[in-house]
């Protein structure tokens, strides 16, 4: 059942071939058996969810259901869950269930999703590896000495595990996207404001932006039809109409023009995961795209940039995490101030830590314009070099991280190689363009991911490029071994 596509689980349930209940039941089990190894869920909510799978039943009988009724999926713990426990993988959160759904967990439950539970993360999305989640490390399925990816590591973990039909994510400067590649599964990071962020604990709020990993781009187009959309309590979301994306994954891609930026493919990319990158593109030959070699002579900056601007949104978003109003409180406080700082002090890990200093330190006066003012300058640079590249092309193509996944372990104490691990997603952040990763040849048995860039609000257009593609390779089916 866990290897079927979501158009397939959906017309079987109609079918009566199984029950939604029957569904939920069996991957409640394989979570139970398997994630033992991959520690890929901080929360597992059997009961609501076999309630949820009951409704979906009993909706799917009457004839009203939504078009996700009885699918199982899974949610980052980044997304607020009125009765199942947020923690964004904090001790900050260890203790905060929030009294509301999201904006995108309300519409995929009014769609009939059912919530299995709650997927790992790095802490409060900081992070490219997993490893920084007060809950421990996820292992790759691939490997299981091996990262995950980050921040969403623990959905991509799942679903490539086949844990979930489908989890949420959230992508600040990659994090759905590298973790995607990493683990061998198809993500989608929508255009800044296309899903809202209402309910979504926020980490860099002008980066932050929900997306779908799914095991196909046609499961990640069903997910991202009930997701998108504009939503009055998030002040950034987009009115922008939202297409039919299942109705678009068939779109012919003959005439295609691909732009493969050349600062993509130099120093730091590892040769074969280039080779694979390549092979992909030439796939899409193919199919009769053209490609050309473009520029985004701002690029190499995006990794600087993005660690100014995301620490210091970072450190005021953080700030209301004081012991006070809910969240861990120290012990026996002796005064105000000892409460904040212990609380702080205890309630957030080490690389949470790092970027509220370095947050504060760039916003601070005499600091600002030097460092903060300075980077939303060079911001705009980078977002220009994508708007002149599009006048040109329809996508943009590179490989979504330079390696394989790693060893755990192998990065954590080198903040700065772990930072370069984002330096193909990030620059899509900063412009805040929609990005996906879709996998291709693995290298030595790891998953490798290609990366297509669209123009804004073009998320129709990258799922219809990532299903033509997937639906003349097979890359995206392979299953970890044990996870079959
Ligand atoms: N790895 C990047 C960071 O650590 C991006 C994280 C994300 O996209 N949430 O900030």
């Amino acid at each position: 059942m866990q290897n079927k596509s979501i158009a397939q689980m959906a017309a079987e349930l109609r079918l009566r071939t199984y029950s939604s209940v029957e569904l939920t039941r069996h991957y409640l089990e394989r979570i139970a058996r398997l994630d033992r190894r991959l520690n890929s869920f901080i929360s597992v909510a059997s009961e609501s969810a076999l309630a949820a799978a009951e409704r979906a039943d009993r909706a799917i009988a009457s004839g009203d259901a939504g078009p996700l009724a009885g699918i199982p999926i899974a949610h980052k713990d980044i997304f607020c869950t009125a009765g199942i426990k947020t923690s964004c993988g904090s001790r900050m959160l260890d203790n905060f269930v929030a009294p509301y759904d999201a904006t995108v967990v309300e519409r995929l439950a009014a769609a009939g999703a059912v919530v299995l539970g709650k997927t790992n993360m790095d802490e409060f999305a900081m992070g490219s590896s997993n490893e920084t989640s007060y809950y421990g490390p996820v292992h790759n399925p691939w490997d299981a000495d091996r990262v995950p990816g980050g921040s969403s590591g623990g959905s991509a973990a799942a679903v490539a595990a086949r844990l979930c039909a489908a989890a949420t994510g959230t992508d600040t400067g990659g994090s759905i996207r590298q973790p995607a590649a990493l683990c061998g599964i198809t993500g989608i990071k929508p255009t800044y404001g296309r899903c809202s962020r209402w309910g979504m604990i926020a980490f860099a709020s002008s980066l932050d932006q929900a997306g779908v990993l799914a095991r196909s781009a046609a499961d990640a187009a069903c997910l991202l039809d009930e997701m998108a959309g504009f939503d009055p309590r998030d002040s950034t979301s987009a009115d922008v109409d939202v297409p039919d994306y299942v109705d678009a994954l068939d779109d012919d891609i003959a005439g295609l023009r691909i732009g493969l930026p050349k600062e993509y493919f130099g120093e730091g990319l590892d040769p074969r995961v280039a080779a694979s990158v390549q092979d992909a593109i030439k796939e899409y030959e193919r199919l009769g795209a053209k490609v050309k070699e473009i520029s985004l002579p701002n690029s190499p900056l995006s990794v600087p940039v993005y660690y100014v601007v995301a620490p210091a949104e970072c450190s005021s978003n953080l700030a209301r995490f004081d012991g006070v109003r809910y969240g861990h409180r120290c012990e026996n406080p002796k005064d105000l101030e000892d409460l904040y700082k212990r609380s702080r002090a205890e309630g957030f890990g080490a690389e949470v830590q790092r970027r509220v200093m370095i947050g504060t330190y760039v916003l601070s006066a005499g600091y600002y314009d030097a460092y903060y003012l300075k980077a939303q300058k060079i911001r705009h640079l980078i977002a220009d070099d994508f708007t002149r590249a599009f006048e040109d092309v329809d996508v943009i193509m590179g490989p979504t991280a330079p390696t394989t996944a790693f060893e755990l372990g192998a990065k954590m104490d080198d903040p700065v190689a772990m930072y370069l691990n984002d330096i193909y997603t990030i620059a899509t952040n900063l412009a805040g363009l929609p990005g996906m990763s879709i996998p291709v040849e693995p290298v030595d048995g790891l998953p490798v991911g290609l990366q297509i860039i669209g123009n804004y609000f073009q998320e129709a257009r990258l799922l219809n490029v990532a299903h033509r593609f997937q639906h003349v390779t097979h890359w995206h089916q392979g299953a970890p071994s044990g996870f079959e």
